[in-house]
């Protein structure tokens, strides 16, 4: 992995020491050497992780951290403190700040490396869909605000321990503000993983018989795990088990004996980064959806239907199969809105919607066009069965009267529709369209409630 990280300490030896190991792993290190030049290289360069000392002079470690965090531009950035201080006060006040992770001085390579490495993974993750996300941003779909609130609600984790004095600790720290539930057996653990909804995992490594890293492989490998955190629980000597969790990509470690605090500040970070990426990719969902479907009936829209089309098209020609749509518009429909209300208009449209999705397959493409218009794509089906679908779909809506609110009685709606079908590769969906629409046209002079056919 390669990745550009700052390095920023006051002492030009922990600068050198630090630069040298990451150069030595390919990383691309810049420096510097105060709280205020770090704020000015990260604006101009943009790394994807900082290591930042603590004890500076003038603007310390805690302070530079803060300003990175509260920036926009800046605050996804991660920093890990590095602190000489081994109080838990201070990795508490240093994630507090906002900072993603600390390593306490002498840095150990162990320690080094994993945390950057599992941080620039991480980073990446979130940069990939925060570039998705920018357009929903720019449509005001994530409210940061929202996010900080979010990153402070009690978190659903699994504890994943079997001694009790050992259970016992991790209930009173995390007790008051996180909602834990305690499973002894690691079957259980990855069968209820995969089943419900958590928020981080808590796997202590030495269990009595079972090995926890196991279960952690597992629930790497499981789809529906993939992506949830795991934290896990090492005693000191463990150093090879430790390596083994992370390089398997369990999200970050604490050591035996757990400092409370430093346990709150662990599960906090880890639960802001998975709300973070969780409202990322439901953004994205959401957008990619607002793209694609019509508000008011959930159908395709137009858009969407006037790029498909095309593929649609040339695909059916390519392969010489058949091809149809149906063109449908509502009758009268003027007349329900000037009756009845545009609310009520509405209604119509959505039931309308619905009948026609619960009756066509999964591969026709319903679209909304705009107004009472719809068009209806069907691959691999010919003018005759197309003739015979719209008939279907006609009666379905004619023949049960509407249930809508606020009417005395329920509404009679009846829909005409013009189907055309592709004929040969030189077809257009221009075309295609156009001589649907003709039949419509002719269906609705012939007195509508009816289906007319192209006569091409
Ligand atoms: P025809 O049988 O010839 O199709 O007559 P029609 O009244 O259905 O057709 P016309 O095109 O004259 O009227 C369509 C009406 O649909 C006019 C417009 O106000 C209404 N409309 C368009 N979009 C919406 C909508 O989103 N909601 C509601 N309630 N009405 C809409
Ligand atoms: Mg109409
Ligand atoms: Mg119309």
């Amino acid at each position: 992995m390669t990745a550009r990280v700052l390095v920023v300490d006051d002492i030009l030896a922990n600068v050198k020491l630090l630069e040298a190991k990451l150069t030595a792993e390919y990383f691309d290190v810049s420096t510097a050497r105060s709280g205020v030049e770090a704020l000015e290289v990260v604006q101009q360069s943009m790394p994807d992780i900082v290591l930042l000392d603590v004890m500076m002079p003038g603007m310390d470690g805690f302070e530079t951290c803060e300003r990175l965090k509260a920036n926009p531009n800046t605050q996804h950035i991660p920093v890990i403190m590095v602190t000489a201080l081994d109080q838990p006060q201070d990795r508490v006040k240093g994630l507090e700040s906002g900072a993603d992770d600390f390593l306490t001085k002498p840095v150990s390579d162990v320690a080094l490396f994993s945390r950057v490495k599992s941080l620039v993974r991480l980073k990446m993750l979130t940069d990939e869909l925060r570039s998705r996300a920018a357009t929903s941003e720019r449509m005001g779909l994530i409210d940061r605000n929202l996010q900080e609130a979010m990153a402070r609600k009690p978190g659903k984790i699994m504890l994943v321990d079997d001694k009790e004095n050992s259970v016992e600790r991790f209930k009173t720290a995390l007790g008051e503000r996180h909602e834990v539930t305690i499973i002894e057996d690691p079957q259980t653990a990855l069968f209820e993983a995969a089943e419900n909804e958590w928020e981080l995992l808590i796997v202590s490594l030495s269990l009595k018989e079972f090995d926890g890293l196991r279960l952690c492989s597992q629930l790497r490998s499981l789809e529906r795990t993939r992506n949830l955190p795991i934290l896990i629980v090492v005693e000191p000597h463990d150093s090879a088990r430790l390596l083994r969790g992370l390089d398997m990509g369990v999200n970050d470690y604490l050591m035996r004996p757990v400092d409370q605090n430093e346990l709150l500040a662990r599960v906090y970070t880890q639960l802001r980064r998975q709300r973070y990426t969780e409202q990322l990719r439901e953004n994205f969902q959401q957008s990619m959806e607002m793209a694609v479907t019509d508000v008011l009936t959930g159908l395709f829209n137009r858009r969407y239907m006037e790029t498909h089309l095309g593929t649609l098209v040339d695909q059916a020609a390519h392969r010489g199969k058949a091809m149809s749509i149906l063109v449908i518009d509502i009758d009268f429909f003027k007349a329900v809105n000037d009756n009845h209300g545009h609310h009520v208009g509405d209604q119509v449209l959505t039931e309308f919607a619905a009948r026609i999705r619960a009756n066509v397959r999964s591969i026709d493409m319903a679209c909304r066009l705009g107004g009472e218009e719809f068009v209806l794509v069907m691959p691999d089906t010919d003018m005759a069965l197309a003739y015979r679908i719209g008939e279907r779909l006609r009666q379905i809506i004619a023949s049960a009267p509407f249930e809508v609110e606020s009417t005395n009685r329920p509404l009679d709606i009846t829909i005409s529709i013009g189907v055309s079908a592709l004929d040969g590769a030189a077809d257009t969906p221009e075309e295609l369209l156009k001589r649907a629409d003709q039949a419509l046209y002719r269906a609705k002079r012939d007195g509508r409630n009816r289906v007319v056919a192209d006569a091409a």
